[in-house]
C-alpha cells in the first residue's frame, strides 16, 4: 500500500520563536495518526509544511520514499479538511465535490459517477443540489469530507475538522470518520487538541507540546505508560508527588516503592511519581506483595452519580484525586477530615520524567 510519510528534522521558527522544533515522525500507510497538542503547539504549523503552504526552514518529508518538501502544493496528492469547512457558498453541494475532479480534468460521465459515489459514502447523495447555505454543520463537514475524498488521495491531512459542532455530532462524526477510514484505508494525519477525540481515532498519536514531539505512541502505551509529565497531564486524568530516589529504591512516604517490572533506577533524569485516580484502590488488600500504600487525610466528597470524587491531602500538602465508586459497600465512603489508607498496584505505580 502506499503513502507512507518519513518526517525528518522539520524546524519552523518566525522570528526567534519556534514553532516546529525538530520534529521527526513516521506515518505508516493507511495509518490513522492524530497530531495531538495544546493550542499554540505547533500542529496547524506542521500540518501546513505537509500540505505545501508553509515552507519550513530545514528538514525533509519523504512520501513514499520521494521528497515532498520541493513539490508544489497542487502537485501533492492529498485531500484537505479544515474546521471551517472552506467549501464554495456558490455552488451546490455536487459542484463542491464535483470541483477537485474538474481541476483534475475528469470527464463528465466519470466525474458524475464519483460524485455520486462520494456523496454515497457520506451519506449526502440525496442532496446533492442544494446549496452550502441550506446546510447544517455536520451536513456542511460531511461535504468538505467529500470534496477531500473525491479523487481518492493516498493522503488525507484534516485540521479540528469536528471542532465547530456540537457533542453530539462530532461524536458521531468521530465514528462514522473511524468507519469510512477503515473502508478506504488512505494514510491520514488529524490534528485535534481534544484527547479523547484522539484517544478515539487514532491508530497512534503524536503528542505535541511547545513545538516538539512529546511522545508518538498508540493510545493504550500512551495512557499506560506516558513518558513524561506534559503527556500524562494532558492525556486522562492525573496527579503528582515527589520521590526520593535512592541509589537501589525510589521512597515515598517513607516506604520504599514496588514499580513496574522493568523500571530503570538511578536515572540521571528527575522523576515524579503518577497517579490516575481511576487506579486506587480502597479495600486493604488481601496480599500487599505487589501493592503501594498511600496515606492521605479526606478533605472533600463530592457525589458525582455513579462514583464519589473524593479529594485528598498527604502529610506534605499535596493534592491526590480518587474516585470512590459505588456499589463498593464493603469500604464506606470517608467522612471529611478522616484518615484513609489507599493502594496501587506495583504495575500502575509509574515514574515519568518530570520535565516534557
Ligand atoms: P496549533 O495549531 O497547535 O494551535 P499553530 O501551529 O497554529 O498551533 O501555531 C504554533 C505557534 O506558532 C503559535 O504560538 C503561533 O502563534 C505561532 N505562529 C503560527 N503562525 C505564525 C506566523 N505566521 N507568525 C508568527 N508566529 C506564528
Ligand atoms: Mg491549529
Amino acid at each position: 500500500m502506499q503513502g507512507s510519510i518519513a518526517i525528518r528534522d522539520v524546524y519552523k521558527g518566525y522570528g526567534t520563536f519556534t514553532a516546529i522544533d525538530h520534529v521527526s515522525l513516521d506515518v505508516n500507510p493507511g495509518e490513522f495518526l492524530t497530531l495531538l497538542g495544546p493550542s499554540g503547539s505547533g500542529k496547524t504549523t506542521l500540518l501546513n509544511v505537509l500540505a505545501g503552504f508553509i515552507r519550513p526552514d530545514a528538514g525533509s518529508i519523504k512520501v513514499d520514499g520521494v521528497e515532498f518538501l520541493t513539490c508544489p502544493p497542487h502537485k501533492r496528492d492529498i485531500g484537505m479538511v479544515f474546521q471551517n469547512y472552506a467549501l464554495f457558498p456558490h455552488m451546490t453541494v455536487a459542484e463542491n465535490v464535483a470541483y477537485p475532479l474538474r481541476l483534475r480534468k475528469v470527464s463528465g460521465a466519470e466525474r458524475a459517477r464519483r460524485v455520486k459515489a462520494t456523496l454515497e459514502m457520506v451519506q449526502m447523495d440525496h442532496l446533492g443540489e442544494r446549496g452550502i447555505h441550506q446546510l447544517s454543520g455536520g451536513q456542511r463537514q460531511r461535504v468538505a469530507l467529500a470534496r477531500a475524498m473525491v479523487f481518492e488521495p493516498k493522503i488525507m491531512l484534516m485540521d479540528e475538522p469536528l471542532s465547530a459542532l456540537d457533542k453530539n455530532l462530532r461524536e458521531h462524526m468521530q465514528l462514522e470518520l473511524k468507519r469510512l477510514h477503515a473502508r478506504l484505508g488512505m494514510t491520514t494525519i488529524y490534528v485535534t487538541h481534544d484527547q479523547k477525540e484522539a484517544l478515539t481515532l487514532s491508530h497512534r498519536i503524536a503528542v505535541l507540546n511547545k513545538g516538539k514531539l512529546a511522545q508518538l505512541d498508540t493510545p493504550d502505551a500512551l495512557y499506560e505508560r506516558p513518558s513524561n509529565r506534559f503527556v500524562a497531564g494532558f492525556i486522562g486524568e492525573s496527579c503528582f508527588f515527589a520521590v526520593e530516589e535512592g541509589a537501589d529504591a525510589v521512597t515515598f512516604q517513607g516506604r520504599a516503592l514496588k514499580l513496574p517490572k522493568g523500571t530503570a533506577l538511578k536515572v540521571s533524569q528527575p522523576r515524579v511519581l503518577m497517579v490516575r485516580p481511576e487506579r486506587l484502590q480502597w479495600q486493604v488488600p488481601s496480599d500487599t506483595s505487589a501493592m503501594n500504600r498511600i496515606d492521605a487525610i479526606a478533605r472533600d466528597v463530592v457525589y458525582q452519580g455513579d462514583s464519589y470524587h473524593v479529594g485528598l491531602v498527604l502529610s506534605d500538602g499535596s493534592e491526590l484525586t480518587a474516585r470512590h465508586q459505588k456499589g463498593f459497600r464493603e469500604v464506606p465512603v470517608p467522612t471529611p477530615g478522616s484518615a484513609v489508607e489507599l493502594w496501587l498496584h506495583a504495575e500502575d505505580t509509574l515514574l515519568v520524567a518530570e520535565g516534557a
